[in-house]
């Protein structure tokens, strides 16, 4: 994963929102929840989740979308729309990026897969870690730790 060397940069459909990613992902996922089939228009959503210290929005002012909720924020390019990233309150120590914003995504395999119990019945992903909703979490420190030292 990742043969590039960092910084990967990455954009909206139309090109207004760039960003920048200088650190490695600390987990990669698939979610099949109906609230990511509905925002990617597709059977699931993809994410890596970044160390904040990594990431940068180098152009353009991303907007909230999505839930608009207190706890979770969805951000999207106010032009094109495109569902780029979500930050969750009280964990602001990572953003959880959409991986086919990245101007390179062939790297991207999704470690972990979330909310299969939603999934479309022929949706299928080479995650090695499938939850029917989501891990527990202290899980994720495991998850973590196995997907980064692996990567
Ligand atoms: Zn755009
Ligand atoms: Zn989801």
């Amino acid at each position: 994963m990742g043969k590039q060397d960092l910084p990967w940069e990455g954009g909206c459909r139309c090109g207004r929102v760039r960003l920048k990613i200088s650190a490695r992902p600390m987990l990669t996922m698939a979610c099949h929840c109906t609230g990511c089939q509905r925002m990617t228009g597709s059977a699931y959503s993809l994410s890596a989740a970044i160390p904040s210290e990594g990431f940068e929005v180098t152009q353009g002012e991303p907007v909230i979308g999505g839930l608009h909720g207190k706890v979770i924020h969805h951000y999207f390019c106010p032009h094109c729309m495109s569902w780029m990233f979500t930050r969750v309150e009280g964990m602001d120590w990572f953003v959880n990026i959409r991986a086919t914003m990245l101007d390179d995504a062939g790297w991207f395999t999704p470690f972990i897969e979330t909310w299969t119990s939603e999934k479309l019945p022929w949706a299928t992903t080479p995650a090695e870690h499938s939850y029917a909703a989501l891990p527990a979490v202290e899980d994720f420190e495991v998850l973590t730790k196995e997907y980064m030292g692996r990567h």
